[in-house]
């Protein structure tokens, strides 16, 4: 997909101690400038909650925009939607994907 490292490039990396790093400072940056708990993006819970990437452009040295807090159940769903999108839009961007993606969870989940 356009602007995204490969399934198994990105699995390797959220695997790695570098990762664990960079993870551990995006949630000491909202701790210090945001404060409170990160809710998931989708559907504000605060339990079970990852950082999915929105961006790859500065993969591996990720900036605070270039993820998102979204939690387990969610994740599922987005990844499903991601997917569906890739199939109906080659040749989209993966920012866009992902960000359509998110939009669609969230309405889904708000009609829930
Ligand atoms: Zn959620």
């Amino acid at each position: 997909m356009l602007g995204h490292p490969g399934d198994e490039v990105v699995a390797e990396y959220l695997a790695s101690a570098a990762w664990r790093e960079r993870r551990g400072w995006w949630f000491q940056w909202f701790d210090e400038q945001v404060g409170g708990v990160p809710r998931c993006e989708c559907c504000g819970a605060v339990e079970d909650v990852d950082l999915l990437h929105v961006d790859f452009a500065n993969f591996r040295w990720e900036q605070v925009n270039d993820v998102v807090p979204v939690c387990g159940r969610c994740w599922v769903l987005v990844d499903q939607q991601v997917g569906e999108i890739t199939r109906g839009a080659d040749g989209m961007p993966y920012f866009m994907v992902v960000r359509s993606a998110i939009a669609a969870v969230s309405r889904a989940v708000r009609e829930r």
